[in-house]
């Protein structure tokens, strides 16, 4: 992934962003990427949303969902960050990550916060983050409640099975509930016999 190719997926998604989408859809896009409204919180935003998953680098935060709130408190900027996975380690070089980057984009002693509650939910995970996670071989977990998932263009119902990200096959199984990392679990697939991470659904 390039960054051109970074940058115009973040585009793309600012620029469709809730207005455009009706109904109930708008509600639930709100919720997954709360960008904030004003001009300069978004410009805050836009900074700290460049912050990749340390484990999963083609991730950024926004992609993730990870990212929550970006205000601003007199001058100081206040970030809330909510970990796709309560126990996940990454999330202290996310917030380290938020830090420095906002500070050496002109905006020094940001504070992070760890928000817990509501839990992240694989719903906040954006199609081009999903998308990223396939090319990159993890399996990407499914949207809450539509069963659909799978950028490779196939469907995961996680009663039934993972579907292998290199041959999208479903006829995988778990060989470990930590793969490489404890966010993710290792399976491998009995078509191809590829091992594989699975992001966790949880
Ligand atoms: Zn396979």
């Amino acid at each position: 992934m390039t960054a051109t190719a970074g940058a115009a997926a973040r585009g793309t998604r600012t620029a469709g962003d809730p207005a455009a989408v009706g109904g109930a859809m708008a509600l639930l896009e709100r919720e997954a990427r709360p960008i904030p409204e004003g001009e300069f919180e978004r410009s805050l935003w836009a900074i700290a949303a460049t912050v990749v998953d340390p484990e999963v680098p083609v991730l950024t935060i926004e992609d993730l969902g990870v990212l929550r709130s970006v205000r601003v408190i007199g001058d100081h900027v206040s970030v809330d960050i909510t970990p796709t996975y309560s126990g996940c380690p990454a999330i202290d070089a996310m917030r380290d990550d938020i830090v420095s980057t906002l500070a050496s984009n002109g905006h020094p002693g940001a504070t992070v916060n760890v928000v817990l509650s509501p839990a992240w939910t694989t719903d906040w995970m954006s199609d081009a983050g999903r998308q990223k996670l396939q090319e990159y071989g993890i399996a990407a977990p499914a949207p809450r409640g539509t069963g659909v998932g799978g950028a490779a263009g196939g469907r995961i119902n996680l009663g039934l099975g993972i579907q292998c990200p290199h041959c999208g096959s479903m006829h995988t199984r778990v060989l470990s509930r930590f793969g490489s990392t404890s966010c993710k679990a290792l399976y491998v697939c009995q078509r191809c016999q590829e091992p594989f991470d699975y992001f966790k659904d949880h």
